[in-house]
């Protein structure tokens, strides 16, 4: 397990290249990001900078060319890809600017189903907590044709945050929403984020980036500036009105 002043994320000297062709593209050129437990960060820079490489990274989609990842102090940059497919499943909750919920299922079973390795009764019980947890007691059945968007990218944090993840990554999680909606959704993520959650938002909406504490900016590979030592400007969100944490840890979630 991890140590009390072990970051949840360490990056040194990432790189990451593609071959394409006869062509190598550098997409990362060497990234030292470390990201403490309970932060909440907003990754911005512009179309091609390396937002989304450096996502996968984060989230064990993929490793790096060159440089070390420690997750928890663990090193997973050598991990073969079923071993990051399980570290993946154990410890990161993905929520994506498209929702990716399974269309015929409800908001309970789209929500259970990170947790394959468990008992039916627990699974049920723990996605039904984690939907109350966003707001959604009263959608447990409801089919996402049956709920607004917003609802949907609320089944989307449950699903994220049933198996109790290290990190909750989200790319573009207010993208497909409108304004009001989307303001919605962060003070979900601010509410989470008081609850302890450590959290990264890949955005390139300043209004976004501006309710996050801590905003790194990405620029053709290289983190171009990280105000992680700047005074703070954002006030830590309320005490949740509805705190019902997930601190059971189970074995084994499904791997996304
Ligand atoms: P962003 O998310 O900031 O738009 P990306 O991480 O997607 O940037 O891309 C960074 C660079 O790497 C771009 O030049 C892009 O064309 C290239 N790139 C990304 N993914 C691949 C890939 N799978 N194969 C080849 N080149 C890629
Ligand atoms: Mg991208």
């Amino acid at each position: 397990m991890t140590g009390r002043d072990e970051p949840v994320i360490r990056l040194e000297r990432v790189t990451k290249e593609y071959r394409v062709g006869e062509e190598t593209v550098r997409a990362l050129r060497g990234v030292d990001l470390r990201i403490e437990a309970n932060e909440l960060l907003a990754i911005m820079g512009p179309s091609g900078s390396g937002k989304s490489t450096l996502m996968n990274i984060l989230g064990c989609l993929d490793v790096p060319s060159s440089g070390r990842y420690l997750l928890e102090g663990r090193d997973v940059a050598g991990l073969s890809a079923s071993q990051l497919a399980r570290v993946r499943g154990d410890r990161i909750g993905f929520v994506f600017q498209t929702f990716e919920l399974l269309p015929r299922q409800t908001a309970l079973r789209n929500v259970e189903l990170p947790l394959i390795y468990s008992d039916a009764r627990a699974r049920r019980a723990r996605a039904a907590e984690a939907l109350r947890r966003v707001g959604l007691a009263d959608r447990m059945e409801h089919r996402p044709s049956q709920m607004s968007g917003g609802q949907r990218q609320r089944v989307a944090v449950a699903r994220a945050l049933v198996h109790d993840p290290s990190l909750l990554l989200a790319d573009e999680p207010t993208g497909n929403l409108d304004s009001r909606t989307g303001e919605q959704i962060l003070d979900l993520f601010a509410e989470l984020h008081a609850q302890g959650q450590t959290i990264v938002i890949v955005t390139h909406e300043p209004d976004v980036a501006a309710r996050c504490r801590r905003v790194v900016r990405v620029r053709d590979g290289r983190i171009e500036s990280d105000d992680a030592d700047a005074e703070p400007t954002w006030e830590p969100a309320r005490a949740p009105v509805s705190a019902s944490p997930l601190s059971h840890r189970e074995e084994r979630p499904c791997p996304w």
